[in-house]
């Protein structure tokens, strides 16, 4: 039986089942958390995503990656918390963002892997939840120095761990591309990779480009409508089953139930599709009007995600 960490302990992965696999619980700032009390009010909250949660359930969500790194605010007691009131699997990830933060500068990649890898063999924030994936990410600075470093140090704690790693990615810079030639410099297994936010492009031969490498895409911004509209996303996932990739994507919103990026956190007045719900309500029927059959659907959501985790099956 192989298993994955859930922050509800092990989970069997033949259980994960419909899994939604880049999600954001919380993103919330640690300085301003630290400075101020009531920065996020955290009861309120976790009430409010165990609700998001519980209502993707109900919709037959099994599983929820929470791929929020350690620097925008991933916070484990909330985490658990929520999984604990949905009932719901919820997997965490350790890693990093893209962000150029000056502490980071003169951490060697191999200092950083012996911090990080405590959240894979011991726990996260002295919990025994233990992180599940890996996350890196690269934006439009592109592979400055430090983003090597940081995709380095997401490189060699899968090395040693085992653990899937999932990307951060602009496809406006192209630099999915950028991340899988350090990963293949750092011998990564591109089948335990997912490079993500490939559905904000309609650009099939850059598309081709990453799934040449051998990785998993993440068309997993549904309901970022400014970035790209839902018909657009759905169409793309459509023509890339067509070109044989049914097996090489995997499906989420990269949703955050808060996010301090917006005053008061909420972002659903902006963008009222952009959570937990919008996949099944509106992107699963999109989907098969478009003529997608149920087993294709299955691995889009199911089957993809499993072997993820597993590494298992050759490309
Ligand atoms: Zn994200």
């Amino acid at each position: 039986m192989a298993t994955v960490d859930g922050v509800l302990g092990p989970i069997d992965t033949q259980d994960l089942g419909f899994t939604l696999m880049h999600e954001h619980i919380l993103i919330a700032n640690w300085s301003m958390r630290a400075a101020f009390d009531d920065w996020v009010n955290v009861e309120e909250h976790i009430e409010y995503a165990a609700a998001e949660l519980r209502s993707a359930a109900e919709r037959g969500v099994k599983t929820l990656v929470d791929l929020t790194p350690i620097n925008l605010g991933r916070d484990i007691h909330v985490i658990r918390e929520v999984a604990a009131r949905a009932d719901v699997n919820v997997i965490a990830a350790t890693g990093l963002y893209w962000t150029e933060e000056p502490w980071l500068g003169m951490w060697t990649a191999d200092a950083l892997v012996d911090w990080l890898i405590r959240d894979i063999t011991d726990g996260i924030q002295g919990t025994d939840i233990k992180a599940g994936m890996i996350k890196c990410a690269t934006d439009h600075l592109g592979l400055s120095p430090l983003n090597e470093k940081l995709l380095q140090v997401a490189a060699r704690l899968h090395r040693k761990t085992g653990v899937p790693i999932s990307t951060h990615t602009s496809c406006e810079h192209r630099n999915g591309l950028d991340q899988i030639r350090v990963l293949q410099e750092e011998g990564v297994d591109l089948s335990r990779v997912v490079i993500g936010h490939c559905g904000d492009t309609e650009d099939y031969a850059y598309l081709e480009e990453v799934l040449a490498s051998g990785c998993i895409i993440g068309m997993d911004r549904f309901g970022l409508n400014q970035v790209l509209p839902m018909d657009k996303r759905v169409s793309t996932v459509v023509e890339m089953c067509k070109r044989g990739y049914a097996d090489r994507m995997v499906l989420s919103h990269d949703a955050c139930c808060h996010i301090d990026w917006f005053p008061g956190g909420k972002a659903g007045a902006l963008m009222p599709q952009w959570n937990f719900r919008h996949i099944c309500d509106d992107v699963m029927p999109a989907l098969r009007k478009d003529g997608l059959d149920d087993e294709t659907i299955r691995k889009l959501s199911v089957d993809t995600p499993r072997r993820v985790f597993e590494g298992q099956g050759a490309y």
